[in-house]
């Protein structure tokens, strides 16, 4: 039975949205070289809510001229003018963070307590960080012997293609816009296209401060927008975040113009619950608990979602009962609702995907622990795409245990020992993050050091500061994000090295 309590309809006041948004190209709006716009539909309620540009190949390669034109002087601009610009477009997110959370809700679907507790306070740490950490980077100069000095100075790639994912428009284009901007490129940024109006309303919040060609925005589908950006010869990188097929077709098209690209790709990550949580005070226990739930999380479109959750067996009926009980008090409804937790999925395509992996879960036999199926029909969401968070027993041979479903869905089995654990976890074609939950000092650090993933989250999950490095091992992609180090993903390193001697070379 549905036991979910459902948010109400809130009569919100909706911020202004334009009627369509063109791309953003050299600093002006350029409409579509198609002449043609494509509806954005809000998953609130299936509805059109707005139109964006369809680009092509035509509109690429302008975004691509204006971004070579402004490479010339922004990359060679010094660091506290790049910072300058970092640290305002930092500020002008946080003066308009109410309006951008609301607008990303509404193109995104998740609740809005997400995006302005979360998604905009994300967006301005990392420009901010960026700022900063561009100001400190030092380049190395060291002596070769007391005649020859040898100096490493980074330079900026160039002009960088940049292809963002539905799940967090606006984050997952900072994650990509701050460390290039940083490091002296100038990008052309192809959102996805089921979300793009939030970051076409963050440009026209920051027109005048950003540099015209610095940051270049086309719209459209991944085939006609997508691949004329990621196949250009006129790209020095590409960053993707998005499905590993698609990520795999980027590395193709990469590979015909010999440049590197970052993948950020899919998860399918474990959340391990040892005996020892069992253990702790109720205050630890409860956050374990919580921390089980986070699969709820943007409901559950994360890369990183906790989608398995592994639970020591000793400890499974007193942990999973309460699991269970603080998954069915998740109130699902209207992303705009203040008292809404979990929103609508983002689109269409997405909803029915989760639905067939409900119905593949319950073909596999594994047992429905909570939800299992859509909004149910009278609780006012029935035109949006609502699904109840659910939980799965099974195990970690069965397809729901093996891909990715991208929704509010976690599967939970046990284990006995530390090595069956650490096995299940890692019985993956995937290894983006994972979570490990125990009050043992000895596990706290073994069983991350055993987990093939590029984020151990200890005793927490779901955090994303600006200064940790995040990305995947195994499918789920290479190269990192976040972290200072993402400036020499942007950067190639020149060495000079300079003699001060007058001694002959001695060859010829
Ligand atoms: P997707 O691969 O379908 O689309 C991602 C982007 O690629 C979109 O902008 C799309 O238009 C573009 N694209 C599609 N085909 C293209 C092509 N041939 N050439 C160039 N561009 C093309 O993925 P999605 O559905 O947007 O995102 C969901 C997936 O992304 C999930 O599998 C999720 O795991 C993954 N994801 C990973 C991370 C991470 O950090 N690792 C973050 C978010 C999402």
């Amino acid at each position: 039975m549905d036991t979910l309590t459902y948010a109400k309809s809130p009569a919100v006041d909706r911020p202004l949205i334009k009627e369509k948004y063109e791309h953003f190209i050299g600093g002006q709006w350029v409409a579509p070289a198609s002449g043609e716009y494509f509806d954005n539909i809000s998953p609130i309620d299936g509805k059109a809510f707005s139109k964006a540009a369809r680009g092509n190949k035509e509109d690429i390669e302008k975004a691509l001229d204006a971004a070579h034109e402004a490479f010339k002087t922004w990359s060679k601009s010094p660091a506290a003018e790049r910072s300058r610009v970092l640290n305002k477009i930092a500020d002008v997110i946080e003066d308009n963070l109410e309006l951008l959370a609301r607008i990303e809700t509404i193109d995104n679907g998740k609740a809005l307590r997400e995006t302005r507790a979360a998604d905009l306070p994300l967006c301005v740490d990392h420009f901010r960080y960026f700022a900063g950490v561009i100001r400190a980077d030092e380049s190395t100069i060291s002596e070769h012997d007391e005649h020859t000095v040898s100096i490493a100075l980074h330079e900026p790639l160039g002009v960088v293609g940049q292809i963002i994912p539905w799940n967090f428009p606006l984050l997952m284009a900072v994650w990509k816009i701050a460390p290039a901007l940083a490091a002296g490129c100038c990008t052309v940024v192809k959102p996805a296209e089921q979300t793009p109006t939030s970051i076409m309303v963050l440009m026209e919040l920051i027109a005048d401060i950003v540099p015209a060609g610095v940051i270049n925005v086309v719209t459209g589908f991944g085939p006609e927008a997508g691949k004329p950006l990621a196949t250009s010869s006129r790209v020095a990188k590409v960053a993707f975040t998005g499905e590993t097929t698609t990520g795999r077709l980027i590395m193709q098209y990469a590979s015909e113009n010999l440049i590197p690209v970052t993948m950020e790709l899919g998860g399918k990550s474990p959340n391990i619950f040892m005996k020892s949580v069992a253990d702790a005070d109720d205050e630890f226990f409860d956050k374990a608990v919580e921390g089980a739930v986070m699969f709820a999380l943007n409901q559950g479109e994360v890369c990183t979602c906790p989608s398995r959750i592994l639970v020591h067996e000793d400890i499974y009926d007193r942990f999973m009962e309460r699991v269970i009980a603080r998954t069915k008090a998740i109130k699902l409804g209207h992303p705009l609702a203040e008292d809404t937790m979990m929103g609508a999925q983002a689109s269409n395509d997405q909803f029915e995907k989760i639905l067939s992996y409900l119905e593949i879960g319950k073909q596999e036999g594994a047992e429905v622990l909570a939800g299992g199926a859509k909004a149910s029909l009278n609780s006012g969401l029935e035109n949006g795409y609502y699904i109840q968070p659910t939980i799965f027993k099974g195990n970690n041979k069965m397809r729901i245990f093996q891909e990715e479903i991208f929704g509010p869905v976690t599967c939970v089995t046990t284990f006995k020992t530390t090595e069956e654990a650490i096995a299940i976890a890692n019985d993956t074609m995937y290894g983006l993050g994972a979570g490990l939950w125990s009050r043992d000092a000895h596990e706290l650090y073994q069983v991350p050091r055993a987990i093939q993933a590029g984020r151990v989250w200890v005793n927490c999950y779901h955090a994303y500061p600006a200064h940790a490095p995040f990305g995947g091992y195994k499918k789920s992609g290479f190269g990192r994000e976040n972290h200072a180090m993402m400036l020499n993903h942007y950067r190639q390193t020149k060495n000079m090295l300079i003699s001060y001697s007058k001694q002959k070379l001695g060859f010829f």
